[in-house]
């Protein structure tokens, strides 16, 4: 069961602020959206994935303490690639269906001048 990160009382997982310290645990009062929070002095950008390819562009940035949007760039670099970031279709295969089509009306041409 988590934890409130201020009062270290045992807190639902769907708490929106803590029972026990009133912390806000969740964005804009909504359970589904997540509070990140940095630990201690620490700032979360520092270990932002969106702060180490410069696409964060919210003004809280490089000294955020809570973020919605805060994606830890380890956990990023070991999330497990997708099958399409893999594996990409060739032209070929994707446009099967019309070089079928073609062929078939190639063959009838031949057919058709013999
Ligand atoms: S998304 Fe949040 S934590 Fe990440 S760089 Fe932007 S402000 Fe910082
Ligand atoms: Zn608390």
């Amino acid at each position: 069961m988590p934890s409130c990160p201020r009062c270290h009382q045992s807190i639902s997982a769907t708490a929106v602020t803590c029972a026990n310290c009133g912390l806000e645990l969740k964005a804009h009062g909504h359970p589904g959206i997540e509070l990140h929070r940095a630990q201690g002095d620490t700032y979360l950008c520092d270990s932002c994935s969106y702060h180490q390819d410069d696409t964060c562009t919210f003004p809280q940035r490089p000294l955020a303490t809570t973020c919605t949007l805060y994606q830890d760039v380890q956990a990023a670099q070991q999330r497990p690639l997708r099958a399409a970031e893999i594996y990409t279709i060739p032209w070929w295969r994707k446009h099967s269906g019309w070089l079928l089509v073609a062929m078939l009306i190639g063959l009838s041409v031949l057919l058709v001048i013999m």
